[in-house]
Order: C-alpha cells, then structure tokens, then sequence
C-alpha cells in the first residue's frame, strides 16, 4: 500500500516493504515522509507547505 510520496526524491513510500521515516515539519507540524535512502544520504528537504528546508 502507498502511504506518500517521499520528500526529497518523490518516490512512493510503500507500508510495510521498506523503511521510511515519518516526521513533523519543525515549522508548521505538517506530516513529511522519507524514504530510507534519502535518509541514510540525508538528502535536503522542503516542506511543501511552509518552505522549511532542511534535514
Ligand atoms: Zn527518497
Ligand atoms: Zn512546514
């Protein structure tokens, strides 16, 4: 099942058959998926809603 989009490199997030990381924009609260690679490269951000850049 695809749950969103990872954040930094737009790729589906699927339940269950990869890690992802899952966390609340620092700005505004809005929810931010991530994938594992993203992660682990600590790949930059945007919020989409806010703007906030970062890891
Ligand atoms: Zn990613
Ligand atoms: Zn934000």
């Amino acid at each position: 099942m695809i749950i969103g989009k990872c954040i930094s490199c737009g790729g589906n997030i699927v339940a269950g058959e990869m890690y992802y990381s899952k966390f609340k924009c620092p700005e505004c609260g809005a929810e931010i998926l991530r994938c594992e690679v993203c992660k682990v490269h600590g790949n930059p951000y945007k919020c989409k809603k806010c703007g906030f850049e970062g890891p």
